[in-house]
């Protein structure tokens, strides 16, 4: 199966990279970067630091119908409508990573997904998606006594806050325990503050160093906590992840699926 990819020069790009060069089944075919970028005929294996290969980086505009069984993009929010016209255009189907979309760029997720298959997820790791599960599992015996907050830490490069992970986790939450998180969720504090409202979920974010990417939801009582935290020690769990995705993609008919989805695991 070949796999393109949109913004191959990222930090998530590069990993693809090496997560389809270790890949038996999918193979990278296509690398694009912006048509003005630096890496425009840039040995792809080069980029990604794991010696030559037989890629090099193709700027956006030169990207055609048969470039690639299914897409994989990790980029940013601004470019996102723009990748995802293309895809409808060209009957294309795409796994996206990028994280931090706003409620349009969220809307033209749903919209393409009535026209191409997509898989959608603000973490593609195996164990954030059994976190998920598990917060359900925890919210629905602990989260009308416990109090409820969200931590999550990552690099200094990082643009979106809180995290989509940590967002999704949010919304699990809020979901099993039948509450809205637009109202219920409190992003940091500050100051003299109100009792804490038992009712709300709250937020708390770190941006430091080249921390990959860890979350934490934690459900306190009085006299106990239980805490479930995730780790992320390397960016290849990402992109291992979004390859088996496309995998699982490729001749789908057209919806916007979940990594639950793929994993098999309950949404
Ligand atoms: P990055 O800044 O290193 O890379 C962004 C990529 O987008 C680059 O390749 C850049 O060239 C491309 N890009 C930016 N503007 C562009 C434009 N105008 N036209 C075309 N391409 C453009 O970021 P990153 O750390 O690789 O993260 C990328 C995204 O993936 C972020 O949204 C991040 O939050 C998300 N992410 C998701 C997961 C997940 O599992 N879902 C994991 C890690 C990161």
């Amino acid at each position: 199966m070949k796999v393109g990819l949109f913004g191959a020069n990222g930090r998530m790009g590069r990993v693809l990279v090496e997560a389809l060069d270790l890949s038996e089944d999918a193979m990278l075919s296509v690398a694009t970067v912006r048509d003005d970028s630096a890496w425009v005929g840039m040995n792809v294996g080069e980029l990604a630091g794991i010696g030559k290969k037989p890629i090099t980086c193709s700027p956006i505009s030169s990207l055609q119908q048969d470039s690639a069984d299914v897409m994989i993009d990790f980029t940013l929010p601004a470019v996102i409508e723009s990748n995802l016209a293309w895809c409808v255009k060209n009957n294309m189907p795409v796994v996206i990573g990028t994280t931090g979309l706003n409620d349009t760029q969220l809307a033209a997720l749903d919209e393409a997904a009535k026209q191409i298959p997509i898989v959608f997820a603000a973490n593609y790791s195996v164990g954030v998606n059994l976190m998920l599960s598990l917060v359900r599992q925890a919210a629905s015996v602990l989260g009308n006594t416990a109090d409820i907050e969200i931590t999550e830490a990552h690099h200094r490069y990082k643009q979106d806050a809180p995290s989509g992970t940590a967002m999704a986790i949010g919304e699990a939450i809020a979901d099993e325990l039948g509450r809205d998180l637009k109202t219920c969720a409190v992003y940091g504090r500050e100051g003299k503050e109100p009792e804490r409202d038992q009712g709300t979920i709250g937020f708390a974010t770190v941006r430091a160093g080249d921390i990959v990417g860890e979350h934490t939801a934690l459900f306190a009582d009085i006299g106990e906590r239980l805490e479930i935290t995730h780790k992320a020690s390397s960016r290849l769990t990402f992109a291992k992840g979004a390859v088996h995705a496309a995998q699982w993609l490729h001749g789908r008919k057209p919806g916007l699926y979940s990594m639950a989805n793929v994993l098999g695991l309950p949404a």
